[in-house]
Formats: structure tokens, C-alpha cells, sequence
């Protein structure tokens, strides 16, 4: 009998979590509360929808030749993935089997490592969140400190899983000239990184916050400019750089 996942929602034509035209699968849950949140709707474990990895590959099979010709494939993100990381090993090995598709893990990196094994086995690729690198900042960013998914990193490295790590970018809170450096030196220590990707912070969940009843806590906190951005690029080249020269 296939798994069943807890489904927040779908997307058959996604371009901007991994490489071509992805299917884009959204889990429930995730045990973060970054305050930058888009999908805070997607925290809570128990809601969503529950669904077999045989329902979902059923709504993958129409734009297979989509997905293959376009050197894309499937991504599955949240929420936090890993949190079901039996369902997803299954739709993921599936996948494979099937159709010999290319498979992504979109994770915060917040899990055991001996939990995602199994998981790590049948992903391609990991697009890999580091948030921030300063364990208080990240606290407050996030609710939680960054031990587990530095650890987590360092793992996916070691078993040479390869990895697109990003950053958001979010004006006064993760673009401090150290931060991002410091960025820059840790991601110079990992194997199999094959992408950065600063990713500039939107308010397009805001409404969503408003909804759920919550504070937005991001209030008055600007997107950054593509020179933001680029200044951004910069100092976690430099950070590389300074590792690779010790
Ligand atoms: S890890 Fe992702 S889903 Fe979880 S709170 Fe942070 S941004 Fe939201």
C-alpha cells in the first residue's frame, strides 16, 4: 500500500524551485516560524489534505513529456519536507521508476540526518535554505537556533549530495557584511554545491498572515534592490574565497 502525505497544495508548471518545468508539491507542516514566511498556512502538522503517493503520481503523468523535455522534473517543498520523509522517499522512487524523472528536496535542513537517509537516496538534488549563520539571529529569524540544519549541511555534503544553497535576502535581518560572508566561508567548506541563489524577500504572503489572524512581524521591511542583491552575491563570493585560501 503507498504512503499517504499531507498535501498544502500543487503546482503542475512551477520554474523556480530546481532546473525546466517542475511539478511542485507542497507538504503541511513545518516546525520553523520564519518571519518571512509566505505560506505560514502551511505550519500546521495536522491540516491539509491527505493523499497517496499513487493520487499524486496521477496528477503528475499528464506533463511528464513537459517535465523531461524541458530538463526539469519534480520538487517537493512546504512546509517542511523532510517531516514526511517516507511519503516523499516513495513518490520520489516512483518517479524514478516510472519515468526517470529528476528529483528535488526543497528543505529548511531542520532534520535529523538518520531521518533522511532513505529520502537523500532518491533525491537529485537538494535546494538547500541557510537562513542565517549567527545561532541567536537565527533564533530570532526563525524560532530556532541553526545547530541541526548546519549539521544537516555538512551531512548532505559528506554522502556528496548535490546541493543549490539559498538565501533570502531580507533587509536588516540576513544582509549584514558579516553574515554574509560568514555565509560565504561555510558554503566554501561543503562539497557538491552546483548553485547560490539569493532570493530577494517578498511581502506576497502578507495576506495570507492577516488571515490566519497573526501579526505580520516583517512590518515596514523593505524588498531589497537587485543592487542588494548583487552586493549580496559579492560578499558570499568573498567568504568562499577566504575559504578556500586558508
Ligand atoms: S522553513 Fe519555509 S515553510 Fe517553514 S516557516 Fe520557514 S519559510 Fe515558512
Amino acid at each position: 500500500m503507498s504512503h499517504t502525505g499531507r498535501i498544502h497544495s500543487l503546482e503542475t508548471f512551477g520554474t523556480v524551485d530546481g532546473p525546466g518545468i517542475r511539478f511542485v508539491l507542497f507538504l503541511q507542516g513545518c516546525a520553523l516560524q520564519c518571519r518571512y514566511c509566505h505560506n505560514p498556512d502551511s505550519w500546521d502538522t495536522q491540516a491539509g489534505t491527505l493523499r497517496s503517493v499513487d493520487d499524486i503520481l496521477g496528477e503528475i503523468e499528464p506533463y511528464i513529456e513537459y517535465y523531461r523535455r524541458s530538463g526539469g522534473g519534480i520538487t517537493v517543498t512546504g512546509g517542511e519536507p523532510t517531516l514526511q520523509a517516507p511519503f516523499v522517499a516513495e513518490l520520489f522512487r516512483e518517479c524514478k521508476e516510472r519515468w526517470g524523472l529528476h528529483t528535488a528536496l526543497d528543505s529548511s535542513g531542520f532534520c535529523e540526518p538518520s531521518h533522511a537517509n532513505a529520502l537523500l537516496n532518491v533525491t537529485d538534488l537538494v535546494l538547500l535554505d541557510l537562513k542565517r549563520m549567527d545561532r541567536e539571529g537565527h533564533r530570532e529569524l526563525t524560532s530556532q537556533p541553526n545547530d541541526r540544519i548546519l549539521t544537516f549541511a555538512k551531512h548532505l555534503s559528506d554522502r556528496g549530495s548535490k546541493m543549490w544553497i539559498r538565501r533570502v535576502l531580507v533587509p536588516g535581518w540576513t544582509d549584514g557584511v558579516d553574515e554574509l560572508i560568514g555565509l560565504g566561508r561555510f558554503i566554501g567548506q561543503l562539497r557538491g554545491v552546483a548553485k547560490i541563489e539569493v532570493l530577494p524577500y517578498h511581502r506576497m504572503g502578507v495576506y495570507k498572515w492577516q488571515q490566519l489572524g497573526k501579526t505580520y512581524p516583517l512590518e515596514g521591511i523593505m524588498e531589497p534592490s537587485p543592487a542588494e542583491i548583487e552586493r549580496a552575491y559579492r560578499l558570499i563570493d568573498q567568504g568562499i574565497h577566504s575559504a578556500a585560501a586558508e
